[in-house]
């Protein structure tokens, strides 16, 4: 039978658009639908957007640490309007090149809505024109969660509105303590937004390692933000312009806005995959192997909509696996082990390999390197806040299995912490690696006492520099 394409992806995000181009310029006949914007949750409302939000926020820190390396900023005023407008007219310009792109490789783009007809057809629901393809690949993505049960949480923005705000608030409440909502509160408070970020569980960032978590936690209350931990919401009350958010424990916290960051879901609602027989998990992921196969023959799924590991560079990656799998004759698959991530907090988080809870029960004995200090250029600036470097070494072959750092620039130490961790090496290997001086980083192959090990008791010798 002959099909109008090849390939239909549906969603031009990180995942649909790498596994798009590159199966177009294989020779495929390739048609993606995109239903919102080109580029997808990355590009226009996810990492480039926020990056870009996190940097304007860690410019005020940075005008009152510049008194102390003796400059005089006077008279200085954030203009939330040019932020929020440059922002957009950056992502008007990623979007095009990221359309562009896929043009160029033969990509045939429909600005519209697609659902799932049958394992070979798809429906574009603007024009209602259907189309049949021998492959689906559905690159869908994820979207922001919200508590239906709780009243009022209509009055609540996601982070899907907060690039967009007519006007920065005064005061703000964000709702959730994964690095989404870390990350918003640090850059409401940064742009001197009154801020409270309340949490249900016992510390933010779960997930990641605890002694991280409290280090985050320490240094974003340091900063003035009004982090509150076990706190449930029972209502979201509007009255005259200003929002009252009602906790369970009877307390009630004014504010101006309220920004829910409590989860993401994979965005499978109505896309009609049951008539493909695809498989779901009971939070509506796709469920996959290896390969990026669903359950149906002709259907592969990518990205966040997978809900493996929520990342952009993991998207592209399961993408460009399938591509290079599916047209380009080379077998596939993406090692989901050992992807490093960041959390663009003040300070930064950058984390690969296993925390220290996991590590004990995936590795046994392990030995645990700390350094917990404050970072030199923060002397001068009278700036209190400390960096925290943490090793996790398998102590049978003495491989380095887990890399925790929060401190200025810890995204991009991370990236490359990555490839030794990825590669497998041993904390011997690090400590050869001589230090470039001075700088944070330089902790990483420098790092020589062991910390107690609690499981073992042995005594603690913290490293502390600085
Ligand atoms: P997406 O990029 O979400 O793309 C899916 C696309 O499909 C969307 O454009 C959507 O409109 C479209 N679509 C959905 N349904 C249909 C349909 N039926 N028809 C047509 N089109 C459809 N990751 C990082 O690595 N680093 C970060 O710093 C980072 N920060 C983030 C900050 C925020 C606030 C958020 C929300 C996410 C962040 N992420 C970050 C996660 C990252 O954005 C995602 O992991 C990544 O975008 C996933 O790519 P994807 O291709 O799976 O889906």
């Amino acid at each position: 039978m002959a099909y109008d394409f090849d390939l239909f992806t549906i969603g031009a995000g990180s995942g649909g658009v790498r596994a798009s181009r590159l199966a177009g310029a294989a020779g495929a006949r390739v048609g993606v639908a995109e239903e919102f914007r080109i580029g997808g949750t990355c590009v226009v409302r996810g990492c480039v957007p926020k990056k870009f939000m996190v940097y304007a926020s860690e410019y005020g820190q940075g005008f009152k640490d510049a008194a102390g390396y003796g400059w005089r900023a006077d008279n200085l005023r954030f203009d939330w309007a040019t932020l929020r407008d440059n922002i957009a007219r950056d992502i008007t310009r990623l979007s095009a090149a990221y359309a562009s792109n896929m043009t160029k490789s033969g990509v045939q783009i429909f600005e519209e809505r697609a659902e799932i007809e049958g394992p070979h057809s798809v429906r574009l629901v603007t024009s209602g024109r259907v189309v049949t393809a021998e492959r689906i690949l559905v690159a869908t993505g994820g979207h922001p969660s919200r508590p239906l049960d709780t009243p009022g949480q209509r009055h609540a923005i996601t982070s899907d509105d907060a690039f967009s705000l007519p006007a920065l608030p005064r005061r703000a409440v964000v709702l959730g303590g994964g690095y989404i909502a870390c990350e918003f509160a640090a850059i409401f408070q940064g742009l001197g937004v009154e801020t409270v970020q309340l949490y249900r569980g016992a510390q933010v960032l779960r997930g990641f390692d605890d002694d991280i978590r409290a280090h985050v936690h320490a240094e974003l209350e340091r900063s003035g933000i009004a982090v509150k931990c076990g706190k449930n919401i029972a209502a979201i009350e509007q009255a005259g312009g200003v929002y009252r958010v009602l906790l369970t424990s009877g307390e009630e916290i004014e504010t101006d806005l309220v920004l829910l960051a409590v989860g993401r879901q994979p965005y499978t609602e109505g896309l009609g995959l049951e008539r493909a027989g695809v498989k779901l998990e009971k939070n509506g992921a796709i469920i996959v192997d290896a390969f990026s196969r669903t359950s149906a023959p002709s259907i592969y799924a990518v990205g966040d909509v997978t809900d493996r590991i929520n990342l952009t560079p993991v998207a592209i990656r399961e993408g460009q696996a399938f591509a290079e799998t599916v047209y380009m004759g080379k077998e596939t698959r993406f090692d989901h082990t050992d992807v490093a991530t960041a959390v663009f907090t003040r300070p930064s988080v950058g984390v690969v390999g296993c925390n220290e809870a996991e590590a004990r029960k995936r590795h046994g004995a392990i030995d645990i390197y700390k350094a917990n200090f404050r970072p030199m250029k923060h002397v001068l600036a009278g700036n209190e806040q400390r960096a925290l470097i943490k090793l996790i070494v398998r102590q049978h072959d003495d491989v380095v299995v887990g890399v925790h750092i929060a401190s200025p620039d810890a995204a991009e130490m991370i990236q490359l912490a990555a490839v030794a961790v990825k590669a497998g090496l041993t904390k011997a290997q690090w400590d050869s690696t001589c230090a470039v001086h001075p700088t944070i980083a330089e902790e990483l192959v420098t790092l020589k006492e062991k910390v107690r090990d609690p499981v073992a008791g042995k005594m603690e010798v913290t490293h502390t520099a600085g």
